[in-house]
C-alpha cells in the first residue's frame, strides 16, 4: 500500500479523498495550498501526490515545476479545463482527474498509477494467514494449503480490493474471466471453502444482496 500526499484546498473535498483512500489501505498526508507540499517533502517519503491545479499561492503546475524529485502526480482540474489537463500531462503528470469525479474512479486511477510506478506487494500476512502472490501459495501456521487457481485468484481479488465491497459478478470475472457462463452461486460454493480452509469466517464478510468483502482491521 502506498504513502500518498492530497493536495486540495477545499477542506470537505480533502478529507472524502483520505478517507477513501485509507478505505482501501493507503496512508495519507493532507496539506491545503502549494508552499505546504514542499514541507511535507521535506519530512516524508510519498508514492504519489494528488495535487489540485487550483490552489491558493502557489498553484499546481508550480508545485509540479518545483518537484525536485521524480514522484507520479495526478493532477485534479477543474471540468472543461482541456487546457489544464494537456498542461499537466506535458510537464510530466501521470494521469489527471476531472472534478468533480467519482471516488471508485479515483481509487481505480491511484490503483494504476501505483501499478505502473510502485512494486506491488508480493506478501499479504493476516493473523496465522501468509498469501504470496509471486509463487501463489498460501500459508496457514507456515504450512502450504491447497487452493485451485479460481480460489486463488479469488483471494487475490478480495485482498487488493480489502474492506470494499465486491458483487459476486465482479468475482466471478475476475476468477473464472469474462466468458465463463457459470453462474454466480458458483461464487459462494468457492467462498465457502476459502473461509473453511483458512478460518476466515469472520475474515470475509458477506455483504447483503452484493458478495462479499475482506475485512482487515486497521
Ligand atoms: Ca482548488
Amino acid at each position: 500500500m502506498a504513502k500518498i500526499l492530497i493536495v486540495e484546498d477545499e477542506v470537505a473535498i480533502n478529507h472524502l479523498i483520505r478517507k477513501n483512500l485509507e478505505l482501501v489501505g493507503h496512508t495519507c498526508v493532507c496539506v491545503f495550498d502549494g508552499d505546504a507540499v514542499f514541507d511535507a517533502l521535506d519530512k516524508e517519503v510519498f508514492d504519489l501526490i494528488l495535487l489540485d491545479v487550483m490552489l491558493p499561492g502557489m498553484d499546481g503546475f508550480q508545485v509540479m515545476k518545483g518537484l525536485g524529485q521524480k514522484i507520479p502526480v495526478i493532477f485534479l482540474t477543474a471540468r472543461g479545463a482541456t487546457s489544464d489537463r494537456i498542461k499537466g500531462l506535458n510537464l510530466g503528470a501521470d494521469d489527471y482527474l476531472v472534478k468533480p469525479f467519482d471516488m471508485l474512479e479515483l481509487q481505480a486511477r491511484v490503483t494504476s498509477v501505483l501499478r505502473r510506478t510502485q512494486k506491488q506487494d508480493v506478501m499479504f500476512k493476516l493473523g496465522e494467514v501468509e498469501v504470496d502472490f509471486n509463487s501463489r501459495l498460501v500459508y496457514l501456521n507456515d504450512e502450504i494449503i491447497d487452493f485451485t487457481p479460481q480460489e486463488f485468484s479469488l483471494i487475490e481479488i478480495l485482498i487488493k480490493n480489502r474492506n470494499i465491497a465486491l458483487s459476486r459478478e465482479r468475482l466471478l470475472e475476475g476468477a473464472w474471466g469474462f466468458d465463463y457462463l457459470g453462474d454466480t452461486r458458483t461464487v459462494d460454493v468457492h467462498i465457502h471453502g476459502i473461509r473453511k480452509k483458512l478460518g476466515w469466517e469472520d475474515v470475509i464478510k458477506t455483504v447483503y444482496k452484493l458478495g462479499y468483502r475482506l475485512e482487515v482491521k486497521k
